[in-house]
């Protein structure tokens, strides 16, 4: 990592930091071009909007998905101040963004955070196989 990757991610680091002192989690995160230009920047809103989904990641994967073509979108880098959880890595790999930055890690932030992550829950399945197919099949041709 370059100093300017260093300076943009000690911005999204800034963003967190702003988030905690409007009081929700300490969170932030920005969508650079190729060229270093910031396109956006967010962060976390969990609290102040009382949205479990209100991720900086998560709103600039949607934002990315919905304002930038599919080669702009693949050559951004998002930096974030710490690494996506998994369901704001599924709204990237959906949104087809090129390259995440972060400075925390999961393991990292969770020596942080008491109690430790997420419980967790159970998944039963898969069932029904033929009638959940018969919606599907001939969607994706
Ligand atoms: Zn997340």
């Amino acid at each position: 990592m370059d100093t300017s990757e260093e300076h943009l991610l000690r911005q999204a680091i800034g963003l967190a930091r702003a988030a905690r002192e409007a009081g929700d989690p300490p969170f932030g995160s920005l969508l650079a071009a190729a060229d270093g230009t910031v396109l956006a920047e967010e962060r976390n809103t969990v609290l102040s909007d009382g949205d479990i989904t209100a991720h900086p990641e998560l709103k600039l994967a949607r934002w990315a998905a919905r304002e930038l073509d599919p080669a702009t979108a693949a050559a951004t880098t998002m930096f974030t101040s710490c690494q996506p959880c998994g369901m704001c890595a599924g709204a990237i790999d959906r949104s087809g963004l090129g390259r995440v930055v972060y400075a925390l890690s999961t393991e990292q932030l969770l020596a942080l955070k008491p109690g430790g992550g997420f419980p967790g829950f159970r998944q039963d399945g898969p069932a029904l196989l033929d009638e959940a197919s018969a919606v599907v099949d001939g969607f994706y041709t």
